[in-house]
């Protein structure tokens, strides 16, 4: 069955696809058709905690730098610009970075104080100031020290990609739901279109895979496979008491931990709550929601009891939990450019846990890279695909390969 002709296709609605497909739009693409085996948000972009901040300035990987930097600050443009128009639950905390002891003050805290990157307006808090600035939520005897970053935000990850959905939508685009692509349509080294589950056939001339955790499951079909490593990430959300909605976003490396108010509850994960995709029994099934809940009893069992003592007011029990599936690269930076061999096929993938963050200025990357609309103040290379030289047998490989964070 043939049908109509698009002037771009995405697939895939998560964060990264309706960011790009809004670019597209800026960019003067207008008539885009988004295709997604299920609804905005519904997979792992539902189930981000929302932080959004200047992680390149000490706390990202090592690798991150100015360019990261960059993206990181117009992607808080961008949210604080969507804030204004939609109700996206647009939080201008700031991002707190806390150390417990001397040691993890040492190793994390301190050298984001004087990091080359770190923005004009960081600054350090002692115990009795990380007190006053968490609403009196957190025990000053629980804290050595922090640093804050003003700039950081939060927002609602679902009702932030259904907004940029709605603008998209409102600009001509089409959205294409419970269909999944099965096929990279393509002929003479040129992508014409897509294929979905029902035999339907869509055609463009550009074709952007933003497919999350099943980006490979697509680009195998056309001989490629990214260099990804896939976890299964795990938020806790506590019961709803009082927490106050001034909390800054609340970081502590030394335990791995984030932390943030949603909904007068506590939200919070850490590595506890994580694992390999290739260490669990099955992965899930495209466009859902992984679901581990031993994943859950190991991040309880790890740092309720601490978390307790540093929220002593906070009613910790679990009320409810979700997972999503985060995919890292073998260089811990994100991937946005054409794929080798196919004129006018793209991806946009590669998150590392940080999509919600870099997802505006990836999208825009890559609708810049589409419409030929290339600047000269960024380093389009350092995202592009081409980069991998290397190739690697499987998930293990590519998780071995990965350069430590810091
Ligand atoms: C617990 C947790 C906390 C996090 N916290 C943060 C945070 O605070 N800040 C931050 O920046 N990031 C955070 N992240 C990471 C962030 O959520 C991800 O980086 C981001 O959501 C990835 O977006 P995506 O669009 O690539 O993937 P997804 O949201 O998974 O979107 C991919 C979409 O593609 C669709 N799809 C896949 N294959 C096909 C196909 N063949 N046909 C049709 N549709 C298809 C799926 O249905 C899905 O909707 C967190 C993640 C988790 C799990």
């Amino acid at each position: 069955m043939r049908t109509r002709h698009y002037g771009a296709i995405v697939v895939g609605g998560g964060i990264l696809g309706w960011s790009t497909a809004h670019h597209l739009q800026q960019q003067g693409i207008h008539d885009i058709a988004i295709i997604d085996v299920s609804h905005p948000g519904v997979a792992t972009t539902g189930a981000g905690a929302g932080f959004v901040g200047e992680w390149a300035a000490g706390f990202g990987p090592k690798g991150w730098g100015a360019n990261e930097l960059a993206l990181e600050q117009y992607s808080l443009a961008f949210y604080k610009a969507l804030g204004q128009r939609h109700d996206i639950h647009l939080r201008c905390n700031g991002n707190l970075f806390l150390a417990r002891s001397a040691h993890g003050y040492d190793s994390w805290i301190a050298p984001m104080l004087t990091h080359p990157l770190a923005p004009a307006d960081t600054r350090a808090l002692n115990p009795s100031e990380i007190h006053a600035i968490s609403g009196g939520s957190i025990a000053a005897n629980e804290v050595y020290g922090a640093v804050y970053h003003p700039q950081g935000i939060q927002v609602h990850t679902t009702p932030a990609v259904v907004a940029i959905a709605h603008e998209v939508l409102r600009h001509g685009a089409t959205a294409i739901y419970g269909q999944q692509v099965v096929e990279l349509v393509h002929e003479n080294g040129h992508i014409s279109g897509v294929k979905t589950n029902t035999g339907q056939l869509y055609y463009a001339n550009q074709v952007i895979v933003a497919a999350g955790a099943w980006s490979n499951t697509l680009l195998r079909t056309v001989g490629l496979t990214l260099p990804l490593y896939r976890v299964v990430a795990t938020r806790i959300i506590g019961q709803v008491c009082g927490v106050p909605d001034c909390l800054p976003t609340v970081m502590i490396p030394e335990q791995g931990a984030w932390i943030r108010e949603h909904r007068g509850a506590l939200m919070w994960g850490t590595g506890d709550g994580y694992a390999a995709v290739y260490d669990l029994p099955q992965i899930a099934t495209v466009g859902t929601r992984p679901y581990y809940p031993e994943l859950v009893t190991s991040l309880t069992n790890a740092v309720q009891a601490s978390f307790q003592r540093l929220f002593p007011a906070v009613d910790m029990s679990v009320a409810n939990w979700t997972q999503g599936m985060p995919a890292y690269t073998a260089d811990r930076t994100f991937i946005a450019g054409a794929v080798p061999g196919i004129h006018g096929l793209w991806a946009v993938t590669g998150d590392n846990e940080a999509g919600v963050t870099h997802a505006p200025a990836l999208g825009r990357m890559l609708a810049e890279l589409v419409t030929q609309h290339a600047r000269t103040d960024i380093d389009y290379a350092k995202f592009g695909l081409e980069r991998f030289t290397h190739t690697y047998a499987d998930e293990q490989a590519v998780a071995a390969a990965m350069p430590p964070r810091r």
